[in-house]
């Protein structure tokens, strides 16, 4: 990768660190990548102590993707910063709470999480001097803004011309790192959702073995340690996901590096004007949209996540309406933005913003229901 395109302040650079680590940096350093820790992936927060939570998944994305970045060569501190800031604009309660919001915004614009991370680092966070937002360089930004419909890309490109809307308008890519961020982030959420998975009893190893890339790595793994055979389940689940994360580093890095040698852009444009670049085989990306599938199924629609996460979008749909009703709800510096023409905005920041128990505390003030016990 060359030179970076920079920030929208320009700051000089004087510590000896390059632009993209000053950006991981300032990202680990926010308030919304602390409150990662309480806000869930599949399973609420309360449920037990050793399910992915937001951060863990965030650390697992970076260091898958970082490992791959490296074998390609590619830009590692870029892909930690965008590893790290992904999910930064996550509602609290996962997709039940994401969805939830989402449909609260439906008049006012509408939620959505990528384009939410974008206006954490962008404008809400509230910790430098000189600016609102963590002022991030143009490849970090764009890394972050992994999806936008085109009403809101529209909008992003009048207040910042040729800038990280543009691609959905003109339907390019964007940089190889950024590409593969978004696979990381992919393989890290079904190899890890298996794991929690069968940890919640909610899935069953006799189920996982019917999908035939799990299949495999498991057969593998007991033709490699016999003894897993005997032993604990447990065991043999974490050498079969291994497995199978591995394996699909190994086909990404070779097969985007095939594409890299055939198609050889020439620079950085040259990029994002190519196809996608970083992928799958065809067979390996087939295994993972069978494996999504499987999960959506099996794990993300059984009747007991369900029953949470309709409970996870009552509590979001009544504090939206409590604080919309009523913005002193809110703590002051929420209360005033509330003030200003857009107050559901406002709202829907402060909502994005919680973590599961502040929003299950504040659920429970307002309204003086306990719907998780
Ligand atoms: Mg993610």
């Amino acid at each position: 990768m060359g030179r970076s395109r920079g920030r929208r302040i320009a700051e000089p650079l004087h510590d000896g660190r390059n632009e993209h680590q000053r950006d991981r940096d300032r990202i680990v350093h926010s308030t919304a990548f602390r409150r990662l820790v309480y806000k869930t992936q599949v399973f609420i927060n309360h449920e037990g102590d050793l399910f992915r939570t937001r951060l863990t998944h965030s650390l697992e994305v970076a260091q898958l993707a970082r490992a791959m970045a490296r074998r390609l060569a590619l830009n590692e501190d870029l892909v930690e910063a965008i590893a790290l800031a992904h999910d930064l604009g996550h509602t609290p309660f996962g997709h039940a709470g994401q969805d939830a919001l989402h449909e609260c915004m439906r008049a006012h614009g509408g939620f959505e999480h990528n384009l939410q991370s974008l206006r954490v680092v962008d404008a809400l966070e509230q910790c430098h001097a000189r600016f609102d937002g963590l002022n991030l360089s143009f490849e970090t930004r764009e890394g972050i803004l992994k999806h936008c419909s085109r009403s809101h890309a529209e909008r992003l490109e009048r207040d910042e011309p040729g800038g990280v809307a543009l691609r959905f308008l003109q339907g390019t890519q964007p940089s190889l790192e950024a590409q593969l961020v978004n696979l990381a982030d992919e393989m890290a959420y079904n190899a890890h959702d298996i794991d929690d998975g069968v940890r919640s009893g909610l899935l069953g190893t006799e189920q996982l073995l019917q999908l035939p890339l799990y299949r495999r790595f498991h057969d593998q793994a007991l033709a490699a340690h016999p003894a897993l055979a005997q032993g604990s389940p447990r065991r043999a689940l974490s050498d079969a996901i291994a497995r199978m994360r591995a394996a699909q580093a190994d086909d990404l890095v070779a097969a985007t590096a095939a594409q890299l040698q055939a198609l050889a852009p020439a620079d950085a444009e040259g990029v994002r004007r190519a196809p996608p670049l970083v992928a799958f085989s065809t067979p390996m990306r087939q295994a993972s949209t069978e494996l999504k599938r499987f999960l959506f199924g099996a794990l993300y629609r059984h009747a007991q996540v369900r029953q949470s996460t309709e409970r996870a979008r009552q509590v979001v749909a009544d504090l939206f309406a409590a604080y919309v009703q009523n913005p002193q709800e809110m703590p002051a510096e929420h209360a005033e933005s509330a003030a200003k023409p857009q107050r559901e905005r406002a709202v829907a920041d402060y909502i994005a913003g919680m973590t599961d128990r502040f929003a299950l505390r504040e659920h429970q003030r307002l309204t003086g229901l306990t719907l998780f016990a």
